[in-house]
């Protein structure tokens, strides 16, 4: 048996370069991973494009290097095709590989740890092939649940069966094959305006996998045992074991919630919230990328003002379609009687986290989902593309931790979903769930826990490599 001290110098020998996504979403989650192998002795160098750069003076622990990319002003605008052109134009420019070749032929010239894999984000085939050229394995980091990861490597069944394409008919025939979802809970790549491109996206998860010494999935047993369970018995053939380490934001004890933000978070919020009720707010953030229409922006508006219930709400710039800074409508500040506080972006973990915090309106993002989970926030979900709306489902109807507002945003609706979260009595059973859900997701933090053991798995795995 190998003795602690000669654990320590073999990890003390061993680099991993971690890569990725360039949006918030996907950065913050590899950065706390990347945190949590510093933390069991492994170096960690975070390759990243200009674009959405990191901030390395937050992260001393770990090494940066930007690499050149050349990309494209596609990439920045809006759509999921930007995932593509990202991965041409790294494919094109040879960046990545000439990054990772000078990072292995550092340990050839005396750097004392050799570079033992890449880690990328799922969507970065282009990473993959460049790490492939040079011999170095790569492991594949999915920033969604297990769930969906299930459900990314399942649409050649989802066509042959016919759930999809979708019609009008299907939207609530549940999908035997992975309850609770039901067609309306599927991205449907053929409701884009091109088809192609959304499932070539949807494909990428699977490719990279497929080509991968190992998936990383920011999830925990308890939260998805099925699905994982599920996921181990369709990889466990093809050798790639999976590893459930979320949630990652956790991790490490240290991490602090803002270090992995892109922009930065409106603290002032803070000192408001001190002054509410427990349990009495409702917080509500659609996430980095979600847009909504200025019609929809104007319901969510009336809906909060006349709920009655006191609501801490982040308009980031961009959120509604079109427009950089979006007025409130005339009238809501007069309506909100000073019940409501509306920021740019908030420290979202600290508001998550504070007593007065009572529920969270959330497109149910994987990463705020997660957030929401660990502090016991019982979730208004509003999810809208993407793996979101599978989330939603799960929130509702698996965990039943949260209400989920479908339909036309309206109003009236968003009034009585408000109340169904809120309302002392209506929402108690949502609560006690979310409450006991909490209590499960500390255990498999503590240090014999079931994440804690996924990443020393993990690390030991990286040392085989
Ligand atoms: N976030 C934040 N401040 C805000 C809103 C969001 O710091 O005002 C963070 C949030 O804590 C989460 C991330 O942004 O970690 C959003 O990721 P998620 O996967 O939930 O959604 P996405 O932005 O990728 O749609």
């Amino acid at each position: 048996m190998a003795t602690a001290g000669g654990a320590d110098s073999r990890r003390a020998a061993v680099r991993v370069a971690v890569f990725p996504l360039p949006f918030q979403g996907h950065i913050s989650p590899m950065l706390q991973l990347a945190g949590a192998l510093r933390s069991r002795g492994l170096a960690v160098t975070v390759l990243h494009t200009e674009f959405n750069a990191p901030d390395p003076a937050r992260h001393p622990g770990l090494d940066f290097v930007s690499v050149p990319d050349a990309i494209p002003e596609t990439v920045a605008a809006n759509g999921i095709a930007k995932i593509l052109a990202l991965n041409a134009a790294m494919e094109a420019s040879g960046h990545v590989r000439g990054t990772l070749a000078s990072l292995m032929a550092a340990a050839a010239k005396g750097e004392p740890r050799r570079l033992a894999c890449l880690v990328i984000d799922s969507t970065l085939t282009a990473a993959q092939k460049a790490a492939a050229g040079l011999g170095l394995p790569t492991l594949v980091l999915h920033t969604g649940s297990a769930a969906c990861f299930r459900l990314f490597r399942s649409y050649d069944m989802l066509h042959d069966k016919g759930y999809l394409p979708s019609t009008e008919s299907n939207l609530d025939m549940p999908i035997e094959e992975l309850p609770p979802l039901l067609v309306r809970d599927l991205f449907d790549p053929s409701k884009l305006p091109n088809k192609e491109i959304g499932q070539m996206i949807l494909n990428l998860a699977t490719e990279t996998t497929t080509n991968s010494s190992g998936a990383i999935l920011n999830t925990f047993e308890d939260l998805e045992p099925h699905e994982l369970r599920m996921i181990r018995e369709e990889l466990a053939p093809k050798g790639i074991p999976p590893f459930a380490v979320g949630p990652l934001h956790k991790l490490v004890a240290s991490t602090n919630g803002g270090d992995t933000s892109l922009l930065d978070q409106d603290r002032g919020c803070i000192e408001w919230l001190d002054a509410q009720a427990p349990g009495s707010v409702l917080y509500v953030s659609f996430g980095s990328v979600v847009h909504v229409t200025k019609d929809e922006f104007t319901e969510v508006a009336w809906g909060l003002a006349n709920s009655g219930k006191p609501f801490l709400w982040v308009v980031r710039r961009g959120l509604v379609l079109g427009v950089e800074k979006q007025e409130l409508p005339d009238g809501f500040e007069s309506a909100m009687e000073g019940r409501g506080k509306v920021i740019e972006w908030a420290p979202q973990q600290e508001v998550l986290a504070h007593p007065a915090v009572g529920g969270f309106w959330t497109h149910n993002g994987w990463n705020s989902t997660l957030e929401s989970i660990y502090e016991g926030v019982p979730m208004l979900s509003r999810p809208v593309f993407g793996d979101q709306l599978a989330t939603g489902r799960y929130v509702a109807d698996t965990w039943k931790i949260g209400v989920l507002l479908e339909g036309v945003l309206e109003r009236g609706e968003i009034e009585k979903a408000i109340s169904r979260l809120m309302d002392e009595n209506a929402g108690v059973e949502i609560r006690g769930r979310a409450k006991e859900l909490k209590e499960k997701v500390r255990m498999c933090l503590e240090s014999s826990g079931s994440s804690q053991q996924a990443v020393d798995k993990l690390v030991d795995h990286i040392l085989s490599l």
